[in-house]
């Protein structure tokens, strides 16, 4: 199988398995127990947290385990908003953020929350002062992610959360760094965000857990669930040890690296662009600069993506049509950019990771061929 889906999700590399093998087989005990072996375990969660700190360059104690990152997407919002209840009832996001975030903005808009969302411009980006023009004395909160999951785009959320504590000091600011976490230059500590929520399964992490770092603005945050009494009383359930065990791990491998999987994925990315033009009809979606360096949207103009997506598939290739949470129809995101509708229905995903090598982008590139020489357009 040639995997080009990793903004979907990423493949688990053995330590990270092994890890969780060993937590699952030997270190079961439940770290709130008084025994040595819980005890054990409750200095363990909190050495993995301090590795996924440390990647993210935060205090450990500002991070929080969460099952994923849509659950930290919608943490952050509704903390937010909790914390800010009595400043306004005003939002303010870009319209291309992902589901986890604009399906939480539609809950907030039934409780009486005005939403303002930012589109962004032909290419995707997003222009900082459009987002802060949109700011007002009542906006309890501003979410912009750090890197588009459909796009690559990287989003200049450093710049806006600087000029928002300047402008609106009570103005919270989230974060969706899902896709830009060990992906891109990022520091949660000097990034200016109150909220940063991550996820483990896109940099090779297991599925089902994610974290959210809350700032320490935030004081005395609302919890999550109540219950227990875990991640010091904000987010109750035991601990998913073996999942933050694989999490930390996956975190250490990454962040190990960090510059030499930046350089060969941009490299990586170079090559693709170059081979893929060589693609009759085929137009490049994403940006080419301001963008991380894993995603790269295109377009066969004419053929429709769910059907190259298929024939693709049927060859042992992997890529996506879009955002894998909005298969079968243009995602929000596509149909943000203004783009002619036979463009607009084209539009497929490949997603690098540091497994992926050229010879997969060559037979990437050789099926789109294949695809547009064996297939009549259909839009
Ligand atoms: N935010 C972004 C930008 C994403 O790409 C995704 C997943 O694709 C999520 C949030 C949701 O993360 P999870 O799958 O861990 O819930």
């Amino acid at each position: 199988m040639i995997y080009l889906d990793y903004a979907a999700t990423s493949p688990v590399p053995e330590p990270v398995a092994d890890t969780m093998c060993r937590v699952l087989r030997e270190q079961y005990a439940n770290p709130s127990a008084q025994y040595q072996a819980g005890q054990a375990m409750r200095r363990q969660v909190e050495q993995w947290r301090e590795t996924v700190a440390a990647a993210l360059d935060c205090a450990p104690e500002r991070l929080s385990f969460t099952s994923c990152g849509t659950e930290g997407d919608v943490w952050a919002i509704r903390a937010a908003c909790w914390r800010n209840r009595r400043t306004g009832r005003h939002i303010v996001a870009t319209s291309v953020e992902h589901n986890a975030v604009l399906e939480t903005l539609k809950w907030m808009e039934r409780e009486q929350y005005a939403v303002t969302y930012v589109p962004p411009r032909a290419d995707g980006s997003v222009d900082a002062d459009t987002v802060l023009s949109a700011v007002r004395p009542d906006t309890a909160l501003v979410s912009v992610m750090l890197v588009n999951n459909e796009l690559g785009n990287r989003y200049p959320v450093e710049d806006i959360a600087r000029r928002l504590r300047e402008r609106f000091p009570d103005t919270l600011f989230h974060t969706d760094a899902v896709q830009g976490f060990l992906k891109v230059p990022f520091s949660a500590r000097t990034s200016g965000a109150d909220f940063v929520t991550v996820s483990a399964h896109k940099i090779g992490g297991p599925k089902g857990i994610g974290a959210l770092y809350i700032g320490e603005r935030v004081r005395d945050p609302r919890p999550l669930l109540p219950g227990g009494g875990q991640e010091r009383g904000l987010r109750s359930g035991t601990e998913a040890t073996a999942q933050i065990a694989g999490f930390a791990k996956a975190a250490e491998l990454r962040s190990g690296n960090l510059s030499g999987t930046f350089a060969r994925l941009s490299e990586l990315r170079a090559y693709a662009l170059a081979k893929l033009s060589e693609v009759p009809d085929l137009r490049v979606i994403s940006p080419r600069t301001e963008c991380a360096p894993h995603i790269l949207s295109v377009a066969l103009t004419g053929w429709p993506s769910q059907n190259v997506v298929t024939d693709l598939s049927a060859q042992g290739i992997c890529i996506s049509a879009g955002s894998a949470c909005h298969q079968g129809k243009p995602s929000h995101v596509v149909k943000a950019l203004g783009l002619p509708p036979r463009v607009r229905q084209s539009v497929i995903r490949l997603s690098f990771g540091p497994e992926t090598s050229r010879a997969d982008i060559d037979a990437c590139a050789a099926a789109l061929r294949r695809h547009h020489d064996e297939r009549l357009p259909m839009l």
